[in-house]
């Protein structure tokens, strides 16, 4: 998994901002991760406080909001949740679809000192 460097890049994007924000130190930092992305949020926070060490954003507690799959119908045009292994639309059974949500990786906010 390409967890590290998914890590790397969220530090370097939680830095920069507490930097405009002259912050001392990241106490808390918000996260959104889509179903598909297949990130663990355990194998983050254990990259995090290993690439975060001698920096303002070390020690940070990592929140994380997991975002659902949401699929576009390419018959119908319906949005729907889908099941585990089952990518059927609900309204006209046609298979899979486009991908509407599901595969971000975002930081929302942070808490800066
Ligand atoms: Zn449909």
């Amino acid at each position: 998994m390409h967890e590290l460097s998914v890590t790397q890049h969220l530090l370097s994007v939680v830095l920069e901002h507490a930097e405009q924000a002259g912050a001392q130190r990241v106490t808390r930092i918000d996260l959104r991760i889509g179903a598909l992305t297949g990130i663990v949020d355990e194998s983050i926070q254990f990259y995090f406080d290993f690439v975060s060490r001698d920096t303002p954003a070390a020690g940070a507690r990592l929140a994380f909001a997991h975002v659902p799959v949401r699929l576009r119908c390419r018959q119908c045009g319906a949005e729907f949740e889908p099941q585990e292994r089952d990518w059927l639309c609900p309204d006209c059974s046609a298979t899979g679809g486009e991908v509407v949500a599901g595969r971000e990786f975002s930081v929302e906010s942070i808490e800066v000192e």
